[in-house]
């Protein structure tokens, strides 16, 4: 018998000290530990490095027979079954990464009653056999994590999380507790209703992460933007670059190399001992860059990552959230730093419309994307704007980079009316569609061979917008299209307008706009204040 799982000597604190080594409990970890192992369900909402994990193995130790935990993360399932393992915790896993030899001799154990947890891939709940198999032990607890894969509305739904609603059927006596590190209340409440957890107690941390000073910038030369925040910033640090395509992984791990930055990469496209082998890297070397798409990440406890750097929009808040989380697990000063351009929007548009699935799917897409433009285009504290996306208060933090150099608000009314009513001239009275670029020259009044070509100088609108640039126009258009006055579709990025446009041609509605930090400063030194 192991001295950890016995229950004389199994107090959730004696276990605390005792195998994990720690001395008190982190916030939130004790009540949700009494609660399960007193037997009740939970479902715990706790950002990445809160300490989840102990919220499960020691109400699995405490209590008679195996925790089974349900988790997504295959690949690290070895990592996490040999840490424990070195903490003479008995642990084991079954996924499809095993040969039969050694799935035989972790079934035995379990019946055996010689584990304290068994990790399991969703997609073996589905198996008669396992289930079958679960049924001949005993089980302490189910703990479910990553729960918000069985959300639909969230985003990063996992079909296999959806035959986890059975194990509430099956084992009614059996307490679960359910985790994530990420979810709004629409995520929340359907984690809630799929698993069956309703009645269960939810335990809700804060989501704040005060060390993190989120800064989203306009996307000019995003390797140089990088390069330039790396060199002035994180000379040394150990981080994380997210690209949206692994040809863009390898260009910027490259270009970073190159330029005498120590880089990796990380996507789906290298074979698996490649990413085994540059993640082991990155755990244990210091200072190194892993630049990756989403495909890395979760479950990575690194404590000192010092930046986490999207060069591409994230798809969802969720996600931006929980990949700039993984930044300053160790409580240290960390920077989330986004570059975005209208480019992005234009290509998340263009994914949305090719994407597979309903229109109810893409309709959800959209809705993620809308969201984190408006992160990206608000005037106001970013980490305000994060926590009110998860339903939670906070005032402003006074370190992100909109409560350091506040962006003005300015009325753009007036240019918005010209850019629309140019897209108008295009759609409405020629059938023709344009891209930013084009309907752009237009308002500058630039003559170029398409201009001319299409007749376009004879518009009326020819030239009527040259009160501003051309980077500033191709920031209210990105406005635009955050705002939802404007519309984009195709692979040329074209440009059409949307219910809501009438109401600003016709001078029904205020547009207003966010003035980018350089050019605000560039204002208020010209009207003297
Ligand atoms: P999460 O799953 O919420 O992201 P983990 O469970 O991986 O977080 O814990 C994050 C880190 O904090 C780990 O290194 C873990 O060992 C450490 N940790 C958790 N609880 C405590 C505690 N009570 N005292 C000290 N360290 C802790």
């Amino acid at each position: 018998v192991s001295p950890v799982s016995d229950p004389e000597v199994g107090d959730a604190s004696r276990v605390l000290h005792r195998v994990f080594g720690y001395d008190s409990f982190r916030e939130g970890q004790q009540e949700i530990i009494d609660h399960v192992v007193a037997g009740g369900d939970a479902l715990v909402l706790m950002p990445t490095g809160g300490g989840k994990s102990l919220c499960y193995q020691i109400p699995a130790l405490v209590r008679e027979g195996v925790g089974v935990v349900v988790s997504p993360l295959i690949a690290l399932m070895q990592d996490q079954v040999d840490a424990l393992t070195a903490l003479g915790v008995r642990a084991g896993f079954l996924n499809s990464t095993q040969d039969p030899d050694e799935r035989r001799q972790v079934e035995s154990a379990f019946l055996e009653g010689e584990l304290d947890l068994l990790y399991l891939a969703p997609e073996r709940l589905r198996t008669d056999s396992t289930l079958r198999l679960l049924d001949r032990g005993t089980i302490s607890l189910f703990a479910i994590d990553e729960a918000h894969c069985v959300a639909q509305w969230g985003h990063d739904f996992r079909p296999d999380y959806l035959a986890l609603s059975a194990l509430h059927e099956r084992w009614p006596a059996v307490p679960r507790i359910a985790l994530t590190a990420t979810a709004t209340e629409a995520t929340h409440a359907e984690i809630a209703s799929r698993l069956n957890l309703e009645k269960a107690h939810h335990f809700v941390s804060s989501f704040d992460r005060p060390n993190i000073q989120y800064r989203i910038a306009p996307k000019n030369e995003p390797r140089r933007q990088l390069l330039k925040l790396l060199r002035s910033e994180h000379s040394g640090d150990a981080g994380i670059v997210y690209c949206l395509s692994r040809g863009s992984v390898e260009k910027t791990a490259a270009f970073l190399v190159e330029n005498g930055i120590p880089a990796l990469p990380y996507h789906a496209g290298l074979d698996a001992r490649t990413r085994a082998a540059n993640q082991a890297r990155f755990l244990r070397e210091d200072g190194l860059v892993m630049v990756a798409t989403i495909a890395f990440g979760m479950g990575i406890d690194k404590p000192d990552v010092r930046f986490v750097a999207h060069l591409d929009l994230p798809k969802s808040v969720e996600g931006y959230y929980q990949e700039t989380g993984r930044a300053g697990r160790d409580g240290l000063p960390s920077v989330a730093w986004l570059a975005y351009g209208l480019q992005d929007v234009v290509q998340q548009r263009k994914m949305i419309d090719t994407s597979e699935g309903d229109d109810a799917h893409r309709r959800r897409l959209q809705t993620h994307l809308d969201a984190m433009l408006a992160l990206c285009e608000t005037v106001e504290c970013r980490r305000v704007r994060l926590l009110a996306y998860f339903g939670q208060h906070a005032t402003a933090c006074g370190n992100c980079d909109t409560c350091l150099t506040p962006p003005q608000a300015w009325d753009g009314t007036v240019v918005a009316q010209k850019l629309l009513s140019t897209v108008f001239r295009l759609q409405r009275e020629r059938r023709q569609k344009f891209g930013a670029g084009q309907i752009i020259d237009i308002l500058l009044g630039r003559e170029t061979a398409k201009v001319t070509q299409f007749g376009h100088d004879s518009l009326t609108v020819f030239g009527i917008g040259t009160e501003l640039g051309e980077a500033e126009w191709r920031g209210v258009v990105r406005q635009l299209l955050a705002q939802g006055l404007l519309a984009v579709e195709g692979d040329y990025g074209t440009l059409l307008l949307t219910d809501a446009s009438a109401e600003v041609l016709g001078r029904r509605r205020q547009v207003m706009l966010r003035r980018e930090p350089e050019r605000a400063a560039r204002a208020r030194s010209e009207s003297g204040s």
